[in-house]
């Protein structure tokens, strides 16, 4: 059988959670034993979203096969089990560079080469690539209908109807339906604009995914339907939630994957979403609180750490938890050394992620700092790995100065310098340590404990490692080297035995993370999280008891 194709596009305005439906749609059908794959299209120029600011774009995902790719395959990965790869993420500029690279080679015969059909081309062979051995493709256009970007993208998904025909394609348009407060009402009128813009462009949305704070009337679905030429059953409530992990539910209330399942023409069973239900039931009934405290450059948007987020949630619900993150600005933590204490103190556990650049480095070392000595549980992801062994080679081994040569060049003790197979390149763009490498894990380390396994895979993306000409002085002063490559070129995980729990790690488990099969490494920090602020809850009650019964304190009772 071939695959169908369910296009995802949006209108009115960006960020309605495209992707988030996306992957929910896939979800859906998956729980109905349906195979599915997922890619999503860029409009914008960058070749990759690999050299763009996280404040700009968000998180970068890596995939497996070390792509740099927008962050909403990070949803289809955490929602489905399709396995991403570069296949799944195209920009506007990867393609151009794909087609001015035939060009010049002389692949087009002379011919001139145009958007259509040229571009369109293109993007109809990445869809079909993505379509093999799969029951339904879903392809998200990334963008708003309108944008001038968007248009070759449009045009191609256009042409799939017209090639593949209206049981083998699926137009799923997300829009807004504002509630305005002032007139107490729903309104329409935006919806009904994007669609007409969708309609001059020929294409006629089958679904209406509509982004509300409530739930749409009938009144309200009937006079959508009619204004935007779509059964009343398509015009689909899809209301803001609490938990994103709620969105499969909502969606299969509304039964938009029965409907399009109709409209493609498939035959699947009923839909068995109890470990959402499970999930989701926890996400609303947790036993208590967790508060992680993260160390970090990037505070003031959270998109920038998208899969980091939801890999503690993940961990969080593991153990019945309900997450408070609170993001802490590392440069804010460079001053006195009792405003570094006064800022920790109160986290159950202190994570600094990944990141590149100078900026708030001698923050995150103090943060380190306080999380080894005061054996609060410590995480480092990266550069909080690289920073760990920063700040272990200065406080506990005594090197002074020591560094990584990302931020200080001529630093006598490069504890952290540049990965040695990239030494001389200087290129900025898909040049790092890129996506899924082995990894040997030490038997009667922490780590081992953690993952219960000898060796695993995680996806990397850095541009520096450990110098292993520290490693007997570290390792002297109580650090351990618990993971490796199974060569043992590049040092994976460092850990300190002495601690409830410090790990630092090379990679970013987070990209691997899933509500359904949360990581072991976030799990259990998160669990020895929890656990240190339980036994700080019961220390504190027990110096109290002890004051309130102290003789000179008797008389104040
Ligand atoms: N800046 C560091 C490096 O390039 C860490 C990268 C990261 O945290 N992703 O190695």
């Amino acid at each position: 059988m071939s695959a169908k194709y369910l296009f995802v596009t949006g209108g009115v305005v960006s960020s309605l959670g495209k992707g988030l439906a996306a992957a929910t749609l896939g979800c859906l059908f998956e729980s109905r034993g349906l195979k599915v794959n997922l890619m999503k299209f860029d409009p914008y120029l960058n070749v990759d979203p690999g050299t763009m600011s996280p404040f700009q774009h968000g998180e970068v995902f890596v995939t497996d096969d070390g792509a740099e790719t927008d962050l909403d395959l990070g949803h289809y990965e955490r929602f489905t089990h399709a396995r991403l790869s570069r296949d799944n993420n195209w920009t506007t500029g990867r393609l151009y560079e794909q087609i001015i690279t035939k060009e010049r080679r002389g692949d087009y015969l002379g011919k001139t080469v145009q958007v259509i059909p040229h571009v369109t081309n293109e993007i109809k062979a990445a869809m079909k690539k993505v379509a093999l051995d799969v029951d339904v493709a879903i392809v998200e256009i990334g963008g708003t209908v309108g944008d001038i970007e968007s248009l070759p993208f449009m045009e191609a998904i256009r042409q799939m109807r017209q090639e593949l025909g209206r049981d083998n394609t699926l137009f799923v348009h997300v829009t807004l339906v504002p509630f305005i407060a002032a007139a107490q009402e729903l309104k329409t009128k935006p919806t009904q604009h994007s669609v007409k813009e969708l309609l001059s462009i020929g294409i006629q949305p089958d679904i209406l995914l509509c982004r509300t704070d409530r739930f749409l009337s009938k009144e309200i679905k009937g006079k959508i339907a009619l204004f935007c030429n779509v059964e009343e059953e398509a015009v689909i409530t899809a209301k803001d939630v609490a938990s994103i992990y709620e969105v499969p539910l909502v969606f299969a209330h509304e039964e938009v994957d029965t409907l399009a399942l109709r409209y493609l023409k498939i035959e699947a069973r009923d839909r068995d979403l109890s470990k959402w239900e499970d999930i989701v039931h926890r996400a609303y009934n947790p036993k208590d609180t967790v508060t992680i405290g993260i160390v970090g450059k990037y505070v003031e948007y959270e998109d920038s750490y998208k899969s980091l987020k939801e890999a503690l949630v993940h961990g969080a619900l593991a153990h019945n938890l309900k997450l408070q993150i609170n993001w802490i600005e590392a440069e804010g933590l460079e001053s006195a050394e009792q405003s570094c204490e006064s800022q920790l103190e109160g986290y159950d556990g202190i994570l600094v992620p990944g990141g590149f650049g100078k900026r708030g480095i001698e923050g995150m070392l103090k943060a380190i700092q306080y999380a080894r000595e005061k054996k609060v549980p410590y995480f480092g992801i990266c550069l909080g790995m690289q920073s760990a062994c920063i700040e272990f080679a200065r406080n506990v081994c005594g090197l002074r100065d020591a560094n990584s040569s990302e931020f200080d060049q001529s630093t006598p003790h490069r504890v952290i310098y540049k990965l040695r197979e990239l030494r001389g390149v200087e290129e900025l763009g898909g040049t790092m340590r890129l996506g899924a490498w082995a990894c040997k894990i030490e038997p009667g380390t922490l780590a081992y404990k953690v993952y219960g396994a000898a060796e695993i895979s995680e996806r990397h993306r850095h541009r520096y490692e450990f110098n292993r000409e520290y490693e007997e002085t570290l390792v002297a002063g109580g650090l351990r080297i618990s993971g490796a490559t199974p060569d043992g070129t590049y040092v994976e995980i460092v850990e300190i035995p002495d601690h409830p729990y410090f790990i630092g790690c090379q990679f970013h488990p987070e990209f691997k993370s899933k509500p359904l099969e949360p990581h072991p490494l976030f799990k259990a920090f998160v669990g020895a999280s929890y656990e240190h602020g339980q036994r700080r809850k019961l220390e504190r009650q027990s110096a109290e008891a002890e004051m309130f019964l102290r003789p000179e304190n008797v008389g104040r009772r």
